[in-house]
């Protein structure tokens, strides 16, 4: 991990361009190693690496698609987070990357400058967004999340923050690709964790760090009405999603119970404040459930409720595995499918378990494909006709046409990496023992 405070320790009787060059070589060339910061003297090189290593230990998940990477990123106190790099195929800089003739041509007519930029260009054809954690675990507890399913353990640190777009940076650079867009809408609730994540969100924006534009970073929140104030008011042009997911306060309320504390009349009045004070268009978000918000009479309500605001909406295809509607406090996993529309799960060591025959019966041993699992108490038999279901294509498209006629600008979520339990409301996290 990478500890600012320990480096402006490390470094305070050294010269102060000493801050700025390691600062570079950490954000800006995304070194893993202080030995490759040939800018600083041997011996302090040496000092670093033994005092503040660079690493940061995670593991990598890849979808089938080869489109979401998942980073299971550990932490010094042994929880692991989730976070999530989505590679968008991008057409502008696919064209400019085609290696097709008159592009060659074009860039044999460039400047030096042009020409670099072309390249640069041509090698990332993909935009590269990183879905970050603000939390481990969420307090908030959303019906449809399973990041509310688990305990909330602690808020991030800003250092925790940045080290997540920082480790796919790594990845990224050895591609001679970057991360271009950051959104939180990972793990945790940002504006519970309002300080560390402004912190954060100026490393990245920082031109002498990740450079990464602040209306390229987005910060999705359940809204809280204090910090969508201060939040307002910090100048910033980075982006505002809004978890709306419901048109009406009954609806919301069962969804996601913070709308008991902060009901929408309330939200959308921070929102308006919002609006007015930046200018900016604001994001309703509104995941999509089956028979629970999805009908065109909630479409036509949820148009009356945002109209004439400077918005958008995105619908999200709800991702609904049976993982959403397990949890345990501990570690947790394994489902089966018992065959009578029933899941099972259990308590596991096992990692990744894979599902395929476990038996369990409380308190016996039973085994898995990836070994046994030996005390398989606290298990739970979930009823599939109980689970959330995400809407059908029709609905979807329905509720879509209602909001476009009644000129509201609407949008449709992607689904990234659901085979790596990497898409909205799938990231969990962990605690690895000693
Ligand atoms: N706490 C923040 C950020 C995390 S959730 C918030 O509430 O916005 C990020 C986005 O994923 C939110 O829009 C949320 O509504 C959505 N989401 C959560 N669980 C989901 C699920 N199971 N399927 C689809 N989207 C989900």
């Amino acid at each position: 991990m990478v500890d600012v405070k320990k480096l402006k320790e490390l470094l305070k009787d050294e010269p102060s361009y000493r801050i700025t060059q390691a600062e570079r070589a950490i954000y800006k060339d995304f070194v893993s190693d202080w030995s490759q910061v040939t800018t600083l003297p041997l011996p302090l090189r040496e000092r670093l690496q033994s005092e503040l290593p660079l690493d940061i230990s995670a593991e990598l998940l890849i979808s089938s698609k080869k489109d979401t990477l998942k980073a299971v990123i550990t932490l010094k106190d042994g929880f692991s987070i989730e976070s999530v790099l989505m590679r968008h195929a991008d057409k502008k800089r696919s064209k400019t990357g085609g290696g097709s003739t008159s592009t060659n041509k074009e860039i044999y007519k460039c400047t030096n400058e042009d020409k670099d930029k072309i390249k640069q260009e041509a090698v990332q054809k993909f935009r590269n967004t990183v879905c970050e954690s603000s939390q481990i675990g969420c307090p908030l507890s959303c019906l449809f999340c399973t990041t509310g399913k688990l305990e909330f353990k602690r808020n991030l640190t800003a250092d925790e923050i940045v080290d997540q777009v920082l480790f796919f940076s790594r990845y990224l650079k050895e591609e001679g690709a970057s991360v271009n867009n950051v959104v939180f809408m990972g793990m945790g609730e940002p504006f519970l964790n309002y300080d560390n994540v402004m912190s954060a969100v100026r490393i990245l924006n920082d031109k002498n760090k990740f450079n990464i534009g602040a209306r390229h970073i987005s910060i999705s929140t359940c809204g809280i009405p204090e910090r969508i104030y201060d939040f307002a008011k910090e100048g910033l042009q980075v982006n505002l999603a809004i978890s709306l997911n419901a048109p009406n306060d009954e609806i919301r309320s069962r969804l996601m119970p913070i709308n008991k504390r902060y009901p929408i009349g309330e939200l959308l009045k921070t929102v308006k404040f919002y609006i007015e004070k930046t200018n900016r268009r604001v994001m309703f978000e509104y995941v999509m459930v089956q028979d629970l918000n999805d009908a065109p009479s909630h479409a036509k309500e949820l148009a009356r409720l945002v109209k004439g605001l400077l918005c958008f909406v995105n619908l999200i295809p709800c991702n609904a595995s049976p993982y959403n509607f397990l949890c345990h406090k501990g570690n947790w996993d394994i489902v089966y499918y018992k065959g009578n529309r029933n899941y099972q799960a259990c308590l596991t060591d096992d990692k990744w378990g894979v599902t395929e025959n476990v038996k369990s019966v409380e308190g016996r041993s039973s085994s898995s494909k990836n070994g046994s699992i030996k005390k398989s108490k606290n298990f739970e038999s979930i009823n599939l006709d109980n689970l959330l279901k995400p809407s059908t294509r029709k609905r979807i498209s329905e509720f879509k046409k209602i909001l476009s006629e009644s000129g509201i600008t609407v949008t449709e979520r992607f689904r990234f990496g659901v085979d790596i339990r990497g898409a909205c409301g799938e990231l969990v996290y962990r605690f690895k023992k000693g």
